[in-house]
């Protein structure tokens, strides 16, 4: 995790962990533990990487609330301009809460509900991205009940090959997502004949964590010959969204730098709009490369359990606070938040939870005593969103910090809270 950004944000001085000017130990012992953490300015860094490749390109950046939904996260993002690209009505419900504009929200997702398009509708979001037929027959009727007409555009399957995690790529022939290459154009026809649907744009995501630029480039190319053909079909494309995906470095990936991403994107596609004399606006949605490294989780060492093949360090974070190592087999760095002396042993870091798969980090060099504090780094995307109260436990609490200041995010949850909709049977 040392991207720029992220590693000014978080440094050690004299073997302690600082997140921007404030002592991670003295957040876990203000606030305890599970907590998760996130540093504005790594934030604010991320968003500029985009937005300041964007600037003066007809270009627009979406945030992916999925990767990280706390309000003041997305209000720092509202605050920069951003838009937003939300996958439920109760996405949008954050939006709008967290200070953003409906006018700048791009609603994807394959199982709209009619209710959540009417919300949409109503809200007056600025596009859908469609993903099939019968969607879009759904959203022609809920706008024709309406009496409105709903900006469409289709998120059309590539079928490249990300070079992923398969439960995270998502524009093979084989994924639930998107319509078919093949079928993207009679799909376009169908959609332009449906009297309460505007096309707008076209739109892919091929999968995420990506940290090569060529299979974008393999997306983009595929998208901009059909874009050919649809404009063929007299029907315009006013915008191309390429989606999110971009990946991070969580231990030695070496993702592209942001802007030369954004920057390689953008001249692909001006190249294309330069030949057929039609500028297009360009829409990004990246969520993780914006959060991820911009986040830790806080957790502090119950046990050591020493054990004839393997060590245990058992911390009191777990599978349902954190979901990625056990659902995604994914590898998260593991240092504690004051360097000790002592002897360094390998462990296995294990929540409590009753499932083997409760695992947070595997054969770790650490030199730790039961009480110490760890920060299990680049936490900021797919944390706190994935986390339940699996085993009745309540979910941690949200700190931002902001220089030397500490704004409570999201109050950690308490028991009471967790069965207070639950009732026992009546006599
Ligand atoms: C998840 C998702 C994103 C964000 O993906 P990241 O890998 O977090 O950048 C963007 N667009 C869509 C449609 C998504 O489903």
């Amino acid at each position: 995790m040392t991207d720029s950004a992220s590693s000014h944000a978080f440094h050690r001085d004299h073997g302690t962990l600082f997140v921007e000017g404030v002592s991670a130990a003295d957040l876990a012992a203000q606030f305890g533990t599970p907590l998760y953490v996130y540093s504005r300015a790594a934030l604010s860094a991320a968003w500029h990487a985009y937005a300041d490749a964007c600037a003066g390109r007809r270009a627009k950046v979406h945030v992916a609330v999925k990767a990280n939904s706390n309000l003041a996260v997305l209000n720092v993002f509202a605050r920069e301009g951003a838009g937003f690209d939300i996958v439920s009505a109760g996405e949008l419900a954050r939006v709008l809460a967290a200070g953003g504009k409906a006018a700048d929200v791009v609603f994807s997702g394959v199982g709209k509900t009619a209710r959540e398009m009417r919300e949409a509708l109503e809200a007056g979001v600025k596009c859908f991205n469609v993903e099939s037929i019968p969607e879009l027959d759904r959203l022609n009727d809920v706008a024709g009940q309406l009496g409105m007409r709903a900006p469409v555009s289709l998120r059309v399957n590539p079928d490249v090959d990300p070079k992923t995690h398969p439960y995270i790529s998502t524009g093979l022939k084989a994924n639930k997502f998107g319509v078919a290459f093949d079928e993207a154009r009679a799909t376009y026809r169908a959609a332009a004949a449906m009297p309460h649907l505007e096309v707008v744009g076209i739109d892919c995501h091929i999968g995420s964590q990506i940290t090569e630029i060529s299979p974008y480039l393999d997306a983009i190319d595929k998208v901009l010959e059909l874009v050919d053909q649809i404009e063929a079909d007299g029907t315009s494309i006013r915008h191309i969204d390429v989606g999110g995906g971009l990946g991070i470095r969580y231990d030695d990936e070496t993702p592209p730098d942001i802007g030369e991403f954004v920057r390689t994107v953008l001249d692909r596609i001006d190249a294309h709009s330069a030949k057929t004399g039609k500028a297009r606006e360009v829409y990004f949605e990246p969520g993780r490369s914006l959060v991820g490294n911009a986040g830790l989780l806080l957790t502090t060492v119950e046990f050591l359990k020493p054990g004839a093949e393997k060590n245990f360090a058992i911390v009191d974070a777990a599978m349902n606070d954190l979901a990625r190592p056990a659902m995604y087999d994914a590898y998260h760095a593991i240092e504690p938040v004051a360097e000790r002396a002592a002897p360094a042993q390998t462990y296995d870091v294990v929540g409590p939870v009753c499932e083997s798969g409760d695992w947070l980090g595997r054969a770790r060099t650490l030199a730790i005593e039961a009480g110490d504090v760890l920060a299990i780094r680049s936490a900021g995307a797919y944390g706190f969103v994935m986390s339940s109260n699996y085993n009745t436990r309540a979910r941690a609490a949200e700190i931002l910090v902001d220089g030397t200041r500490v704004h409570v995010a999201r109050e950690r949850e308490d028991v009471a809270q967790l069965f207070a909709g639950e009732r026992v049977l009546p006599d």
